[in-house]
């Protein structure tokens, strides 16, 4: 009974602005996705979102819920897997008590599985996306936060309590910056080479006076200015923005030497928004990575950055296969 439909689960992602819900196969396939504002305004309207949601793309996929595997949710923030609670999650306060995971189990009644928004991320891309294949990796997202996924022998590492790969917080402080982090510490990558630090130093170059593009794609005033147009400033080779990417860029490629340091993955799979504009960041990753780790410098090894592939659904994916593949997450 139930085989003579293949297996199937729910994967949601929840993000700051969307909450999306997918039913994948067990070939890794989306077999229908569905995608929602995320309600960001109190923490029953979360609850109720995730449960209808969940609900919602079953029907849309013509599946009864009694017959799909279970329910994998990827969150932006920390769980902590031992006593199955949401530690942290800076940039959604309001989601905090969501997360019961056995009220909501008993609600859809299915297993319910939790893990953060890199990992579930990085088990997508092992599985079907630019880390097919791969014993040993790492996946970094580049956005308004950084996030990292390890992969060990297949498996992902989640640490004793289920927070490591808090890229974002590693400290790179040796460029000055001095203002604390969301996470309260001065120093960290993630409040000086995230979106917003880069959005940050546009808006700073802008209220300077600096003769920069940004001022024109901002409209010459300095609070509209977004790491987006940074970016395009930068691709039209405006000289402040070159900068500001470039700096941002290096400090990544540390923060990758010293994951290279520590695990010497076989590649490392770079998702998220800042991805997407390539080499522009990738080149001064690269550069950094070279001149900052003696294993890819003296060439006992190289690691490849290469780019996420399954974009914004590898989120939903990563989410089902721990619902498909409970064992082998
Ligand atoms: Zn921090």
């Amino acid at each position: 009974m139930g085989r003579l439909m293949q297996g199937a689960a729910i994967g949601v992602d929840i993000g700051g602005t969307n909450l999306r819900a997918a039913v994948v196969d067990e070939a890794g396939c989306i077999v229908h996705h569905l995608r929602t504002a995320s309600p960001i305004v109190d923490p029953s309207s979360g609850r109720q979102a995730l449960v209808q949601a969940v609900r919602e793309v079953a029907m849309q996929a013509q599946r009864r819920l009694a017959d799909l595997c279970g329910v994998g949710i990827g969150i932006p923030g920390w769980m902590d897997r031992v006593r199955g609670e949401l530690v942290f999650a800076p940039k959604m306060a309001h989601w905090q008590d969501v997360f019961d995971l056995e009220d909501i189990s008993r609600e859809v009644g299915l297993p319910v599985y939790v893990d953060s928004d890199p990992n579930v991320a990085t088990l997508g891309e092992l599985w079907m996306g630019a880390g097919r294949g791969s014993r040993n990796l790492v996946m970094i997202t580049l956005g308004t936060g950084l996030g990292c996924g390890i992969v060990i022998d297949g498996n992902l590492y989640v640490g004793a309590h289920g927070m490591s790969g808090e890229f974002g917080h590693i400290i790179v402080d040796s460029l000055g910056e001095d203002e604390p982090c969301d996470c309260g510490i001065v120093g960290c990558l993630e409040r000086q080479a995230a979106g917003p630090a880069i959005a940050r130093q546009g808006r700073k170059a802008v209220e300077q006076g600096d003769a920069t593009l940004i001022r024109d794609f901002a409209d010459g005033a300095a609070q509209n200015v977004t790491s987006a147009m940074v970016f395009a400033a930068a691709a039209r080779e405006d000289r402040v923005a070159q900068a500001i990417v470039q700096r941002a860029g290096t400090l990544l490629g540390y923060g990758l030497a010293t994951i290279v340091s520590l695990f010497e993955p076989e590649k490392i799979v770079v998702g998220g928004g800042m991805a997407d504009v390539g080499e522009l960041i990738f080149a001064p990753m690269r550069q950094a990575m070279k001149t900052r780790c003696y294993l890819i410098a003296r060439s006992y090894v190289t690691v490849p950055l290469v780019h996420a592939e399954l974009g914004d659904t590898a989120g939903v994916i990563g989410a089902a296969r721990m619902a498909l593949f409970p064992q082998a997450h």
